[in-house]
């Protein structure tokens, strides 16, 4: 029998306002895995990380991590307990300069230290003392992962990572997100990329109207045209 799952979200309802876009939401990440969530423009990928984060005003349903109820906790106590949002807007600090970005979020006993993020980004190493607002987009993406990463997360929550990124960053990116994997660290990649997300994850789930229509591996993904016609935008 397999490990319980080090993030189980099953049944997850969650709100905008009156608008209910998570309509049941169920998803179960092991230890270690990288876990791809597709669907369109809209599907509720975002707001799925952002209920798992509980940055919604309204979530409803069983949301797990490491066996323990996170549902309703408020979410400095969710990245306490080990989980990091990557979010799709970067969420960097304009005017500080890329250590101190790093800086204010690291945490005491996290394994990524700062020197580890200059040897796994060297550009941004080479950019320490450059405000944030100053970077490229690839090098804010890469602070923006380095940012969460010296939390200590046990489980990263990636949003479009490589939305908007030049072909050679988005290989670079592939890259780290292949290093970080195998040093063990579990990862939900949201992605519009289909061949981003072949590169990296071990399976994949789709959502589509704020509920989860299909789930398999790649081989499975590649076969199952109709679903990736239905439920996908891009190939
Ligand atoms: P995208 O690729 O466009 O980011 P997504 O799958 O991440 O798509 P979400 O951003 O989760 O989709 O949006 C799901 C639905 O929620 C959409 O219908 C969207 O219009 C709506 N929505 C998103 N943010 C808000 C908000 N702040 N207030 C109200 N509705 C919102």
């Amino acid at each position: 029998m397999s490990a319980a799952p080090l993030l189980r979200v099953r049944g997850l309802n969650g709100w905008y306002g009156k608008s209910h876009i998570l309509q049941g939401v169920d998803i179960a990440i092991r230890e270690g895995e990288l876990l791809a969530l597709l669907g369109r423009n809209g599907a509720g990928k975002t707001t799925t990380m952002r209920a798992i984060m509980g940055l919604l005003s309204r979530t409803e349903g069983e949301l797990e991590f490491a066996g323990a109820p996170i549902l309703g906790l408020p979410s400095y106590a969710i990245a306490q307990r080990g989980l990091a949002l990557v979010p799709e807007n970067r969420g960097i600090f304009g005017a500080l300069t890329v250590e101190e970005n790093l800086k204010l979020a690291a945490r005491r006993g996290s394994p990524w230290g700062i020197e580890r993020i200059w040897a796994m980004f060297p550009a941004l190493g080479a950019r320490r003392r450059t405000p944030g607002g100053k970077l490229s987009g690839g090098e804010q993406q890469m602070l923006a992962i380095g940012r969460a990463l010296v939390t200590g997360p046990r489980l990263l929550l990636l949003d479009e990572p490589t939305e908007g990124l030049a072909p050679v960053i988005v290989a670079q990116l592939v890259e780290i997100l292949r290093e970080l994997k195998a040093a063990g660290l579990s990862m939900l990649l949201v992605e519009q990329s289909l061949e981003t997300c072949m590169a990296v994850a071990d399976r994949f789930q789709i959502l589509d109207g704020g509920a989860i229509v299909w789930e398999g591996g790649s081989q499975a993904l590649l076969a199952a045209a109709d679903v990736r016609s239905r439920h996908l935008t891009l190939e």
